[in-house]
């Protein structure tokens, strides 16, 4: 009976699912094309000294413009991406990006490039030698790019999957590229990732800045745990999402180093960021 009622069900769904799957096989057949037509773009977004304002790296953010005109957040396609094998091809072009306007700023200015990296990139083979050719090409020294990498990107990185993401982290940090920890506090085993990786930079999750609004002093003290985390394990911290003044105000009370959010910065082009590097703090806070 409960075959039979399994079997229902399959057919009641099935509609639905060929639905989802014609979706899945469009998007995809246009993520392969917008890759090949260069249809994606990167905006960056400034990490800042909390105190100063001063940024320290500018994380590079995928965007892509549609033939319609329309702008696909990354949570909508980089799942895809990965499902569909592209996710190594759009990584690199990230990557190729990122630090060829890196490049554009490094000589006057000493800011980072930050990136974000997949569980699939990570894990392929010659990730750490790609990355470090990259840069090797763009003159960019190891420590003028910052690699991102998701609790969740180590957690499905298992096996040997997982070794291969290890080795490739362990190899670019010794050349002077640092890891930063991304959505952290959100993701499974936080802490035993924590332990087992070498980390340079951690990411507090804007779902902890957020309750830093909430009535009471339990968002503070999340926040606070996270930042003695931090401190303990002897890296800096940025919380990410900070939208208003009186958050930033909290998070410099409690010690939070570096700040990535909307009341310092939103994400922008490409063109607009010697402009905002050469401008002075007081100036481009009266501005804003
Ligand atoms: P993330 O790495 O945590 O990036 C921060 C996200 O927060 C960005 O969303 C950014 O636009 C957004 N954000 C920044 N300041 C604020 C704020 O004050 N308030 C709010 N509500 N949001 C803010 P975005 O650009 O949509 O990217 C979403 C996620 O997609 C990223 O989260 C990252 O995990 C992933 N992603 C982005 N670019 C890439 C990429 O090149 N490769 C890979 N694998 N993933 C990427
Ligand atoms: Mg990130
Ligand atoms: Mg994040
Ligand atoms: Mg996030």
């Amino acid at each position: 009976a409960a075959k039979e009622a399994g079997k229902n069900q399959v057919v009641e769904f099935s509609p639905r699912m060929r639905e989802a799957r014609l979706r899945h096989a469009e998007l995809a057949a246009s993520l392969r094309a917008a890759l090949a037509a260069d249809a994606l773009t990167v905006l960056y977004q400034p990490i800042v000294d909390i105190r100063s304002g001063q940024p320290v790296a500018l994380e590079a953010l995928l965007r892509w413009r549609t033939a319609d005109g329309r702008n696909v957040p990354p949570s909508q396609f980089i799942a895809v991406a990965e499902e569909i094998g592209l996710v190594v091809d759009v990584g690199c072009k990230v990557l190729r990006d990122a630090t060829a306007q890196a490049s554009t700023w490094h000589a006057r200015h000493d800011v980072a490039v930050s990136v974000n990296v997949s569980a699939r990139q990570l894990s392929s083979p010659s990730f750490a030698t790609d990355v470090l050719t990259i840069l090797a090409d763009r003159s960019l020294p190891p420590a003028a790019l910052i690699i991102e990498i998701t609790e969740t990107v180590l957690v499905e990185a298992a096996g040997a999957a997982g070794e291969l993401a290890q080795h490739a982290l362990t190899a670019l940090r010794e050349q002077g590229v640092r890891i930063a920890v991304d959505d952290f506090g959100t993701g499974y085993s936080s802490l035993a990732y924590l332990q087992r990786l070498p980390i340079d930079i951690l990411k507090i999750d804007h779902t902890f800045t957020a309750t830093l609004d909430s009535p009471g002093e339990r968002g503070e003290r999340f926040v606070g745990a996270i930042l003695g985390l931090g401190s303990s394990l002897g890296v800096p911290t940025v919380a990410e999402g900070v939208e208003t003044a009186r958050q930033a105000a909290l998070l410099r009370e409690l010690g939070c180093p570096l700040a990535q959010g909307y009341h310092f910065a939103r994400p922008c082009p490409p063109e607009g960021i010697l402009d905002y590097l050469s401008t002075p703090v007081a100036l481009r806070a009266s501005l804003s």
